[in-house]
């Protein structure tokens, strides 16, 4: 489980995020929604560990996070322009996190091959991310997180650069891989519809504060304040 307890992040004079306190079940499919600036991204590198917090607690199955290294934590990171190599191939992009970690050229190739085989690229494995389509990058990228099968995979607004078609079938496919891996998905998008299909339980945020954590129905149904009626089924 991750469990996030009084978390404070303050950029100098900004307080983005402001007291959070949420637990997310392993296996759960989680995602944040907000106004633009509410602290979506924030939070996430402040799981990943990429960000110090300002006070409060992050912990992993009862372990703070800054207590572990980078393979205990074991999480992986899907950012919202993907973030490729451009001067490597695929098949490099999805090794890379692995060949970090020392691991062999016969466990990284295998690793890479699964990866692959289970989103559909081994196609594309010597060409260039310049060569490929949005939605094959966006593959790519979740293979490379995936490489390393980590028990938690944050995505921040991976969908948002496809058309609408592909944003279709790219959520069924993530739902599809991590119901198959039993992983702990969270994920942050403005797409509200989205958000409902996807996942086990949504949370709103507003201005670094959790306004409401519920399944979709919930929070759709039974709004657990003004902001939250009127953010979620308004215009965005
Ligand atoms: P969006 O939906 O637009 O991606 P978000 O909810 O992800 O927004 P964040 O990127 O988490 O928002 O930013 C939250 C607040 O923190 C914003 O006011 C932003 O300007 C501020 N902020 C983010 N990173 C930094 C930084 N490195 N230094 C200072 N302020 C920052
Ligand atoms: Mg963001």
């Amino acid at each position: 489980s991750i469990n996030i307890a009084g978390l404070n992040k303050r950029y100098g004079q900004t307080h983005v995020l402001k007291g959070l306190d949420l637990s997310i079940k392993n296996g759960e499919f989680i995602s944040f929604l907000g106004p633009s600036g509410c602290g979506k991204s924030t939070l996430l590198f402040c799981i990943a560990g990429l960000e110090e917090i300002s006070d409060g607690s992050i912990r992993f199955d009862g372990r703070e996070i800054s207590d572990l290294g980078p393979r205990e934590r074991n999480i992986a990171l899907v950012f919202q322009d993907y973030a490729l190599y451009p001067h490597m191939t695929v098949r490099d992009n999805i090794a890379f996190p692995l060949r970090q970690q020392k691991i062999d050229a016969a466990t990284i190739a295998k690793q890479v091959a699964w990866a692959a085989d289970v989103l559909g690229i081994q196609a594309l494995l010597d060409r260039l991310p310049a060569a490929l389509s949005g939605g094959q990058r966006q593959r790519v990228a979740v293979g490379r997180a995936i490489v390393r099968n980590p028990s938690v995979l944050l995505m921040d607004e991976p969908l948002s650069n496809l058309d609408a078609s592909l944003r279709v079938h790219m959520r069924t496919e993530i739902r599809r891989l991590q119901k198959e891996l039993g992983i702990t998905v969270i994920f942050v998008t403005h797409d509200q519809e989205e958000a409902m299909v996807l996942s086990d339980r949504i949370a709103v945020m507003n201005n670094g504060v959790l306004q409401q954590f519920a399944a979709p129905m919930d929070v759709y149904s039974r709004p657990a304040n003004r902001f939250v009626a009127g953010f979620i089924g308004s215009p965005q």
